[in-house]
This record gives C-alpha cells, sequence and structure tokens, in this order.
C-alpha cells in the first residue's frame, strides 16, 4: 500500500514553505507534490517562536505567520496547499527512508515513494543529557525548536511572571528569550561557557553594548562556567540550578539553548555528509542525483567562504530551497547557489543583520549606544568580507549587502573605521 508522486519535500519547517511556493511559481501540477512533516500544522515562520510568540500582549499566533510571510511573499495557509493541489501529509513522521527504492516509510506504516526527493528535515535542539546533566523532561524546563516547544514555554512563562528564570547558553536562542523574559517580568540570569554572548559572530565590544543593555534591564551575566545539575521538588519540578563554579541559582523556570543538531540520520550510510550536515553541490544536489537537501541540514558550497559550510539561519534556508527547486525543474536555466551569508536578530527594541564572513581584522563604526546606529567590518588579505549593522534603515541593509557581496579592497584601516557607513554607501 502506497502513495506516489513526483516531489516529495521531508520536513515541513521554513525551507519546505518556501519550496512548495517555488514549485507552484514554476508550474508544478496537482498531485505532483507532496510534503511531509511530523508537525501537526502547515509551514511556518520559524522565527516567530522566540520573538512575537513570546510577548505578553498580543502574541503572533498562526495562522498569521505561515511561510512565507517572513520574505513579504504570500502566506501559505493549509487551504492554500489544497487549492494547489499540494498533499500536506501533516503531524506524520518519516521513520525510514530507501533511497535504491526511491520511497519513504512513514511512522503510519504507509510507503511513498519519488522521483525527486528534497530533504528538509532542519536540525533539533540538543539536549542537556548530552553534556551529562539530567532533568530536560521537568515541566519547567524548556526548549525552544518548534510550536510544541513554543507553546510549552508561554504557558511556563504565564506560570512564572515576577519569578526567576535561568537561560542556559548564550547564542540565539538564550539572547532573544532572555529579552522576551524580562518582557514578560521575570527575573534573568544567564548562565554561558565563553566569556560573553553570541561568542561565535559578535565581538567583545559588540557583547558589551547589548550585555551592558541587558544588565541595565536586571539581566545577571554568569560567564565562564556550566551548570552541572538541577534541584528538583516533590514534582519533579526545577528549582534550582547548580553551576560548576559550586554556585547554585534559584528557578522558577529555564530555558536551555546550546545548539542544534541537523536531522540526518535517516540518511547516513545512504548519502554523501561534511561537516554534519548532507553534502550537496550549487544546486543543492545530495551524492544521489534523485535527492537534494536545503535548509539547516544541507552543507553547500559558499562562495565568499571558499568552502563547504552548513548554515543556520532562515535567509539560507528560503534561498536554499529556490534554488534546488530550480535546478529540479529547470536545470538548464539554473546556475551555481551564490549565495551571500546573511544572519539577523531582534531583541527588545535592537535589530541588527550581518552579511558575509566574520573573520580577519575588525574595525568598529558608529555610537555604541542604544537607539544609535553601528557596526562593525570585518576585513580579510585586504578584502572586505563582512559587515555587522545595528539599528540601520532597509536602505541602509542593502547597501552593506551589495558592498559585502563585491569584496571591496581596503587599503586603510583607520580609514574604514573614520568613514564607517559612508565607506559602504560610497563603494
Ligand atoms: P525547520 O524549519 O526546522 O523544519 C524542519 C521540519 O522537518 C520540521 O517541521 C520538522 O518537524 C520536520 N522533520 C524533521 N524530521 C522529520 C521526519 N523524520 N519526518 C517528518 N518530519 C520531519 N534564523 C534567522 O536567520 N533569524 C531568526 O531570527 C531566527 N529565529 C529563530 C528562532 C527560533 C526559535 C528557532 C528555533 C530558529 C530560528 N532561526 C532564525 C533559524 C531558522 O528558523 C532555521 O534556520 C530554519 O527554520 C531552517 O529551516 P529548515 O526548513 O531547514 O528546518
Ligand atoms: P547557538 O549555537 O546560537 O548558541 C549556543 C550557545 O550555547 C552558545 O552560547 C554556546 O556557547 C552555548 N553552549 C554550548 N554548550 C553549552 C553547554 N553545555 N552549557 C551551556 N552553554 C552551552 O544555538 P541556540 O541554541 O542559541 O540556537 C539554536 C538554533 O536556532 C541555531 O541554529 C540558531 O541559528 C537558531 N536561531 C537563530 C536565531 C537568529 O538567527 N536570530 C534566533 C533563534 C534561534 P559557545 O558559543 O561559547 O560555544
Amino acid at each position: 500500500m502506497g502513495r506516489a508522486f513526483v516531489y516529495v519535500i521531508l520536513g515541513g519547517g521554513v525551507s519546505a514553505g518556501y519550496a512548495a511556493l517555488e514549485f507552484t511559481r514554476r508550474g508544478v501540477s496537482d498531485g505532483e507534490l507532496c510534503i511531509i512533516s511530523d508537525e501537526p500544522v502547515a509551514p511556518y515562520e520559524r522565527p516567530a517562536l522566540s520573538k512575537g510568540f513570546l510577548l505578553p500582549e498580543d502574541p503572533t499566533r498562526l495562522p498569521s505567520f505561515h511561510t512565507c510571510v517572513g520574505a513579504n511573499d504570500e502566506k501559505l495557509t493549509p487551504n492554500w496547499y489544497k487549492e494547489h493541489g499540494i498533499e500536506l501529509i501533516l503531524g506524520t513522521r518519516v521513520k525510514s527512508v530507501d533511497l535504491k527504492r526511491m520511497t519513504l516509510v512513514s511512522s503510519t506504516g504507509e510507503t511513498i515513494s519519488y522521483n525527486f526527493l528534497i530533504i528538509a528535515t532542519g536540525a533539533r535542539a540538543m539536549k542537556l543529557e548530552e553534556f551529562g546533566v539530567e532533568g530536560s523532561d521537568a515541566e519547567n524546563v524548556c526548549y525552544l525548536r518548534d510550536l510544541s516547544d513554543a507553546n510549552k514555554l508561554a504557558t511556563v512563562i504565564q506560570s512564572s511572571s515576577n519569578g526567576n528564570a535561568v537561560v542556559i547558553g548564550g547564542g540565539y536562542i538564550g539572547m532573544e528569550c532572555a529579552a522576551s523574559l524580562v518582557i514578560n517580568k521575570i527575573n534573568v540570569s544567564m548562565v554561558l561557557p565563553g566569556a560573553h554572548c553570541m561568542a561565535r559572530l559578535f565581538t567583545p565590544k559588540i557583547a558589551a553594548m547589548y550585555e551592558d543593555y541587558y544588565s541595565a534591564k536586571g539581566v545577571k551575566f554568569i560567564k565562564g562556567t556550566v551548570m552541572t545539575s538541577f534541584e528538583f521538588d516533590e514534582n519533579q519540578k526545577v528549582t534550582a540550578v547548580n553551576l560548576k563554579d559550586g554556585s547554585q541559582l534559584p528557578a522558577d523556570m529555564v530555558v536551555v539553548g546550546i545548539g542544534i543538531r541537523p536531522n540526518i540520520s535517516l540518511f547516513e550510510g545512504q548519502l554523501a555528509m561534511e561537516k554534519g550536515g548532507i553534502k550537496v553541490n550549487s544546486k543543492m544536489q545530495s551524492s544521489d542525483s534523485t535527492v537534494y537537501a536545503i535548509g539547516d541540514v544541507a552543507t553547500f558550497p559558499v562562495k565568499l567562504y571558499g568552502e563547504m559550510r552548513r548554515l543556520e539561519h532562515v535567509d539560507s534556508a528560503r534561498k536554499s530551497a529556490r534554488h534546488a527547486v530550480s535546478a529540479i525543474m529547470e536545470p538548464e536555466n539554473t546556475g551555481e547557489f551564490d549565495y551571500l551569508p546573511c544572519f539577523y536578530s531582534r531583541f527588545f527594541a535592537f535589530s541588527w543583520q550581518f552579511y558575509g564572513d566574520h573573520v580577519g581584522e575588525v574595525v568598529h563604526f558608529g555610537e555604541y549606544e542604544e537607539g544609535k546606529v553601528f557596526g562593525a567590518y570585518w576585513v580579510k588579505e585586504g578584502h572586505l568580507v563582512g559587515t555587522f549593522l545595528e539599528g540601520g534603515t532597509k536602505e541602509e541593509y542593502e547597501t552593506i549587502s551589495k558592498v559585502t557581496q563585491l569584496k571591496p579592497v581596503v587599503m586603510d584601516m583607520e580609514e574604514l573605521e573614520r568613514e564607517g557607513l559612508g565607506f559602504a554607501e560610497r563603494v
């Protein structure tokens, strides 16, 4: 028993939604395309879960953030899929894949066959258990990857008003959730292993600017240490977090954001892998020519970096999805995926964007103050390779994106610092 489709997208997250829209624009016929997802809802803009979804008043809820509203494009509601003859199989996990037979088997036992498979399985949040800490299942310990996590977090936030939260990890989840917790009137302590937040992207100066603001809002940063265990009450609710430095933090709730692992296990031994993801070429095609990978799972050649990379951001999920569909449906007219990495975040009233690569020497520019425009340039081997900008306008973000793509020569670092944003506008 089974069904057959020309195109199957495995996974129903951000990249799946953008791929579906691209398929319809390139003329997919009724009944040719199927999306299979273990989430119970149609593809949505995952970034909303750590931002609008957690607001105390008028929080964002589905259907308002289905893809592709994040790119100011059509909102693909469940009805949209119906109208476009796309089979949306929700709440269904794929438990095995046989690439030789070109079939998937779902948790309900159904076999689905394909001519082309697009892997869009995204990633899972890493658990504390992977670092030897027990207690992730407690009712007041929250992770944040999907809608069910977000619902749990929103409920726990509501019951922790005026209480204490401990945030484990100082990356994207940590920073965005800490801001949301403060807005919900919860006292926040953040535990991070490094010397400052967002250690992989932020320079110490950028981090200090944001950390000072968070501190003024009452957030306590505990750096250079990790948590070792939880204290529980008789109902197995966490009451405190023990740290390696011997101290203890009281906790009414805990948010954990310690990184992700791509969902690739179904394909291990069947596809070439690299850097923890599925290795694809510049058409997003894997080592099996009928199988493509997009979004967080794909390790693809990033020209600007001159190497293979796996990126974990929504812009690359959207664009890699469009590119893969184009490569499948119009191979002759599809060139190489020439992607300029773009990361962004929003917390409190701050909003920043980063383009390119964060390697080499750095210069900072602008006024490092709340409400002001400031940024940084990364220069490697005499060329500008990365740009960070806080508080820019739409036009200014477009400008830094264009200039970073051009990799202009930088003759004088001091002049670059003096010119600041003017440099990007002049090039
Ligand atoms: P996902 O969107 O994770 O989708 C994967 C889908 O596959 C899921 O629906 C999953 O349930 C399903 N799936 C997996 N395995 C199976 C299986 N075996 N069977 C069936 N279904 C399966 N990036 C930014 O650039 N800016 C942001 O502000 C930002 N905010 C974020 C906020 C949060 C809370 C999170 C979690 C991420 C955020 N990101 C952000 C990252 C961005 O959302 C991801 O890079 C993007 O979602 C990746 O898209 P994807 O399609 O590869 O994976
Ligand atoms: P990140 O990789 O951004 O950050 C993980 C953080 O956890 C880092 O501060 C890391 O420190 C720290 N860490 C690692 N191991 C431990 C440990 N054992 N104990 C305590 N801290 C630890 O992952 P997140 O979990 O924050 O985000 C998950 C995913 O969601 C990512 O793919 C991210 O890109 C995405 N996301 C993106 C957003 C955006 O782009 N605006 C917003 C929200 C999520 P160190 O760096 O020192 O190793």
